[in-house]
């Protein structure tokens, strides 16, 4: 099959349409294109979202994981905890800092951060932990927060799957130390690149700020008008990390579409929960009783003792189908990368080498149509089916 062959449904697709269109060429039209009102009012609305104190808005996620843990005194000789199962970011953001990243493998049933695993981990240059709300569902936070609080450990969230997400009634955003959410394209909201970093934290928003942009205390935006709009201090070496208004401004039209984007990925969820019951090969994700998971990610699991093909094989098929997957995610333990530093084997951390091995995220967003999901059920069970033991 050609390598060029167009999905018949592929595997992510951000919801845009004529209002963010609208919104960009206001921007453009304005003259100020890089962070100034609009930046800020994406801040005013996430805070308000997720109910913390501070906002800041930054270009990625991961700066947000940056800054957070820059902001937290996490440096070198400190160790950060990190679930295995997660995205080259979370882990890269502790060597930026200096710091070393433990590894700690997932629960079984959600595939978050294992809690009991964090607790073995802990040692004297323990600093932080930044578990990871993966696919939308919110990890432990109660078990986690007790053993962070007894061994004085500050909680970085990563919520790039988590907005918006709730925990115990409370929102992902508002329970941490910080958060850091993610507005790449294919996340829950979308600025295209795009975070925000989320704190009660006085002191760590107003360093995150500055050093989002080259540790330059009071901003251009913030003095125009002044008399001495032309000057400025550098408090510190710090980081290109702004988010601009042209990019904002999306995030904003997003926030407002939020909701009916959420009920629509609920829909899909219902419908493939439906549709796969009876399909013994396929494992369905779960939602806690506790949670209001944001399902940025379908994750199911091959039940591998019932079919003749391995996972990879799988995907081909659903390709050949015309069904776009993802991995989410090959697990950071076994890169080259953390093979090499820290001299790793596959089983070290098992659950998520295991999981891994089965694990596949089927299409899932709010501008897929009815015809879309019956075409990827259509699809799975036709591959189940084909290679069932
Ligand atoms: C997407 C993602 C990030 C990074 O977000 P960016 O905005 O792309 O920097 C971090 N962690 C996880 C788990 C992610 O999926």
């Amino acid at each position: 099959m050609a390598a060029t062959t167009r999905l018949r449904v592929g595997f992510c697709r951000p919801s845009l349409g004529s209002e963010e269109l609208e919104a960009v060429g206001e921007v453009l039209s304005s003259g100020w294109l890089t962070t100034g009102a609009k930046a800020s009012e994406l801040e005013a609305e996430v805070a308000a979202l997720v109910g913390c104190r501070h906002a800041v808005a930054v270009s990625s996620g991961t700066a947000a994981l940056h800054l957070a843990l820059e902001a937290a005194g996490v440096s070198s000789g400190d160790e950060v905890v990190v679930p295995s199962m997660t995205f080259a970011a979370t882990a890269a953001v502790v060597h930026h800092v200096g710091a070393r990243p433990i590894f700690v493998d997932t629960e079984r049933e959600t595939l978050t951060l294992d809690p009991e695993d964090f607790a073995r981990k802990v040692g004297n240059s323990t600093r932080a932990v930044i578990p990871v709300h993966y696919a939308g569902h919110p990890c432990d936070m109660d078990a986690i927060r007790h053993i962070a609080g007894q061994a004085d450990i500050r909680v970085i969230e990563d919520a790039a799957h988590a907005l918006p997400s709730r925990y115990r009634s409370r929102s992902i955003g508002s329970i941490g130390d910080a958060t850091a959410f993610s507005f790449y394209a294919t996340k829950n909201l979308t600025t295209g690149e795009g975070g925000m970093l989320c704190t009660d934290h006085e002191r760590w928003a107003t360093q995150a700020r500055m050093m989002s942009l080259h540790g330059i205390g009071r901003r251009t935006w913030e003095r125009e008008g002044d008399d001495d709009a032309w000057a400025y201090e550098v408090e510190a070496p710090g980081y290109k990390y702004n988010l601009p208004d042209l990019l904002a401004t999306i995030g904003v039209v997003q926030i407002r579409k939020l909701h009916a984007m959420q009920e629509r990925r609920r829909a899909l969820v219902s419908r493939y929960l439906e549709a796969f019951a009876g399909l013994e090969p396929l494992e369905c994700p779960v939602a806690r009783p506790e949670v209001d998971h944001a399902w940025h990610l379908f994750v199911a699991r091959l039940r591998l003792e019932c079919l003749t093909i391995s996972r990879d094989r799988f995907i081909k098929e659903l390709k050949e189908r015309g069904i776009g997957v993802g991995v989410h995610f090959i697990p950071l333990h076994v890169h080259r990368y953390y093979r090499d530093t820290y001299g790793y084997q596959a089983t070290d951390f098992p659950v998520a080498w295991e999981e891994y091995q089965r694990i596949l995220s089927l299409p899932l967003y709010p501008s897929m149509s009815d015809q879309d999901s019956a075409a990827v059920v259509e699809a799975v069970w036709d591959v189940s089916s084909r290679f069932k033991r």
